[in-house]
């Protein structure tokens, strides 16, 4: 379905939709577990999050509730340690990666478990200017920044989720972002007011589409079956403005884009065709929705990698960027591959208004992402990921099983990431020399072997350069 709206009529459909969602009571409910959990019931309050589905019984706050509280449960520490372990991997305040650093090493004590405050990070992408990373050209770069999220809330956001090509789900857009142009089209709501033309928005959509059957084929990751909104806003002003009304964020200056899980909505400033920015968050969406515990190197190394890409073949390739020159410039004193594969989410991230002293990020995230970008090359980065998944979601679902019949071991997600990652890249000083040395095979218009076998294999068009660039041009590449 594809359709052009301008704004204006969102009536009759807006009051259907109202009363078609009227919320029905749920015994099982996360609140129902909190207020088991704050009584000092473990029991309950852990059951109770074992039978919500995903993703409510996946969020954050669940696995914390139903983790502190197997830590209370004598036959089941193990359990609630692993969740725990699983919860501090995840993009946490500092306060909360505290608290629950905390909770973790006393795991098995019967004191009452500490309240994690609300307050959430996501990552965004932002602008860094010539004057931070001083040793580059003077041009402006998107790399990856924190931003916190207060309590927004949960029912106004479950209302914006909906069914693919519903109707109303243009209501739902324009009331974000008013007077916006909309494409409705593949279960995308693209809501516009940076000028695009229909054939711009047609363009956009369908490059999101390609890329996220792509990252289904390659990775497994299914996307949800549900609307994905798309806001585009000509200036980063506009964009302040769409996130402080719509998901109640205060954005630092020079923020670029972000992607909001809750709603299922990437917004970016974006100009024409330049579509780097909304690629990178519209893989953060799908990536964190598929696999929320997904360690940050390996979320913002594909969100990174994707940025600047061609498509052709039904692939998405990473190609080089920017990214490279800041690694190579860096090197001396880089952030080491072992450590960026322990590091916890936004270790290294800048965070609040522009920081001094990013040199570690900057480092950190040109690192992860010309690793991936050379496991892309060799072949292996599909592999890796769907091991990491696959493990992650096995502990994840024992865990949260709670009757204590599989045995999981303790080791902790770092030491898995690690060991994940030599699966595919062998000894890893050897891999990150190698990393230093390639610029990337499609740099020189070389192909990975495996990505010829597998266009040729579907009959679609291989990947040269002349041939990408007439299906998605260089205009993905947003630092041009
Ligand atoms: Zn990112």
């Amino acid at each position: 379905m594809r359709k052009m709206r301008s704004a204006g009529c969102w009536g009759a459909s807006f009051i259907l939709w109202l009363t078609s969602t009227a919320a029905t009571a749920n015994p099982d409910s996360l609140s129902g577990a909190r207020n088991a959990w704050r009584a000092g019931d473990y029991v309950s309050a852990a059951k109770i999050i074992s039978r919500l589905l995903p993703p409510v019984g996946q969020t954050t706050e669940a696995l914390y509730i139903q983790g502190t509280s197997a830590c209370r449960i004598p036959s089941l520490e193990d359990n609630g340690w692993v969740l725990l372990d699983e919860v501090r991997k995840r993009p946490l305040t500092q306060e909360q990666r505290a608290v629950v650093s905390l909770e973790l090493r006393d795991c098995g004590q019967k004191a009452k478990p500490k309240t994690l405050n609300s307050g959430w990070l996501i990552p965004a992408s932002i602008t860094i200017e010539s004057k931070t990373f001083y040793w580059l050209d003077k041009r402006a770069a998107p790399m990856s920044q924190t931003i916190e999220v207060n309590e927004v809330d949960d029912s106004a956001l479950a209302a914006r989720r909906r069914p693919l090509d519903a109707a109303d789900a243009v209501d739902v857009a324009q009331q974000q972002l008013e007077n916006c142009i909309v494409l409705q089209q593949d279960g995308f709501i693209v809501c516009s007011k940076s000028g695009q033309s229909a054939d711009d928005l047609h363009y956009a959509v369908t490059a999101l589409k390609n890329h996220i059957a792509w990252l289904r084929a390659a990775f497994g990751f299914e996307r949800p079956a549900q609307t994905i909104y798309v806001y585009l806003v000509p200036d980063i002003f506009s964009l302040q403005s769409l996130a402080a009304k719509s998901h109640g964020i205060e954005l630092a200056y020079g923020t670029i884009g972000y992607a909001f899980e809750r709603d299922l909505s990437v917004s970016a400033v974006v100009s024409g065709r330049k579509i780097g920015t909304l690629l990178h968050e519209i893989t953060h969406l799908i990536v964190h929705n598929a696999y929320p515990n997904a360690p940050q190197w390996l979320e913002e190394g594909l969100a990174s990698l994707y940025e600047t890409s061609k498509m052709c073949g039904g692939i998405t390739l990473g190609v080089p960027n920017w990214r490279a020159q800041i690694l190579e410039q860096s090197w001396s004193k880089r952030v080491t591959l072992d450590a960026a594969l322990r590091a916890n989410w936004f270790q290294f991230s800048p965070s609040g208004y522009m920081a001094e002293g990013t040199r570690d990020a900057a480092s950190y995230f040109s690192l992860i992402r010309q690793s991936l970008m050379r496991l892309q090359d060799q072949g292996d980065l599909g592999s890796l990921v769907r091991a990491m998944q696959s493990e992650d979601g096995r502990r994840l679902q024992v865990a949260q099983l709670l009757d204590g019949s599989s045995k999981i071991t303790r080791l902790g997600a770092a030491d898995r990431s690690v060991a994940a990652f030599r699966n595919g890249a062998g000894h890893l000083p050897a891999f990150e020399a190698e990393v230093r040395k390639s610029t990337g095979a499609v740099d020189s218009g070389m192909v990975p072997a495996w990505a010829l076998a597998r266009a040729a294999s579907a009959k679609l068009t291989v990947c040269t350069d002349r041939q990408s660039q007439s299906v998605v041009s260089k205009a993905l590449d947003q630092t041009d």
